[in-house]
């Protein structure tokens, strides 16, 4: 059943216009394999918050092995025809478009079959049903295609190589300046309220373990965003981050689980209190952000994929 503890309007990614798929992963990948006319027609709608994207990777059957995918278009015409389902689609439910992963060549090893579609989320054949998390809140949806036409000038890259398209965009999906950003608000909010508050009379902020924490939590959140600020340099200077990503993905995404444990930890029983309640410390959002950062080390590929990731490109390492 769900949960009723959040409403809608409190889950995470609550604003309409919030749209980090085209902004922070689809621009930079059609501006590497796109074509011109795919640019002109999408780059600035996405520049100008007009349309909101979201990300047709994972099947109920795939995840972290993303090539086994199942979803198939096939080739009619001047079009694709798209039969599959794609599952925890975040924001699908108020996307105008949906970039798709999918399997054109079946007979292919399976990292060599797949192509890169964009899928207008009004062509007839696509449906979508949410998928509520335990905040209760509605973020993913499962989305079903049949018989969707698509196309073929929305194909990005090449026909059967839309797997290197799809793992550049995760590249910069994984950037991370969302966990230190969510993880420097939270702590300057708390920092904040234990410099302004007491307990049993006593300053919050003598506290020496609580103080201990804070600092601790400080100088993680700080090396988050200078690994998530290296991730943007070198996308300033043309370069692909790949390990680069995965290490500010899997620190930054970690940094904000000990963050939200941390809020919880030192507000006692304070930090449960929610929205609304007059003794809610930061405005009741400590617990929504504590139980929503457990999806941040799943999100965009789990801790343990970014570490493979990290070991075999970064450390050649060979494959565990
Ligand atoms: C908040 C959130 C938002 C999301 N949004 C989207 C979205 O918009 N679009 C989209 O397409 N998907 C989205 N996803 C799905 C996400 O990409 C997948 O959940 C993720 O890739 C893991 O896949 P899975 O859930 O199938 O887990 P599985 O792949 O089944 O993994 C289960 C466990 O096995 C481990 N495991 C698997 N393979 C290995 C390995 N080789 N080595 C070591 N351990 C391994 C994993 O780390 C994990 O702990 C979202 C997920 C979350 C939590």
């Amino acid at each position: 059943m769900r949960s009723t503890l959040f409403n809608e309007e409190m889950s995470y990614n609550r604003a309409p216009g919030r749209d980090i798929f085209g902004v922070r992963m689809l621009a930079p990948t059609l501006m590497i394999y796109g074509t011109e006319d795919q640019k002109k027609t999408f780059l600035l709608p996405v520049s100008k918050g007009e349309v909101q994207w979201c990300q047709g990777y994972s099947e109920p059957g795939s995840g972290s092995d993303l090539a086994s995918l199942q979803t198939r278009a096939v080739s009619d015409g001047d079009d694709y025809v798209i039969n599959g389902s794609k599952i925890w689609t975040t924001m699908a439910h108020r996307a105008d478009w949906i970039m798709v992963l999918a399997r054109t060549d079946p007979d292919a090893p399976k990292h060599r079959g797949i192509s890169f579609i964009l899928v207008d989320m009004r062509s007839p054949g696509v449906s979508v049903q949410p998928v509520y998390n335990m905040t209760g809140g509605h973020d993913f949806n499962q989305i079903f295609f049949d018989n969707v036409r698509v196309p073929k000038r929305n194909l990005v890259g090449e026909e059967n190589r839309g797997w290197y398209v799809g793992v550049t965009l995760l590249d910069f999906e994984r950037s991370g300046i969302d966990y230190s950003a969510t993880s420097r608000r939270l702590l300057s909010e708390l920092i904040d309220h234990f410099r302004a508050s007491r307990n049993n009379g006593e300053p919050m902020g003598e506290d020496f373990q609580a103080r201990n924490m804070l600092t601790e939590r400080y100088i993680e959140a700080e090396t988050a965003r200078l690994l998530a600020y290296n991730v943007a340099w070198m996308q300033g200077q043309g370069l692909v981050p790949n390990k680069e990503a995965s290490m500010s993905k899997v620190f930054g995404s970690e940094t904000l689980q000990r963050v939200t444990s941390t809020c919880m930890e030192v507000l006692g029983l304070y930090g449960q209190l929610r929205p609304g309640d007059k003794w809610a410390p930061l405005n009741g959002r400590v617990p929504e952000n504590w139980m929503f950062s457990f999806s941040h080390t799943i999100a965009a590929g789990t801790s343990e994929v970014q570490r493979n990731i990290i070991a075999s490109r970064g450390l050649a390492l060979p494959r565990g």
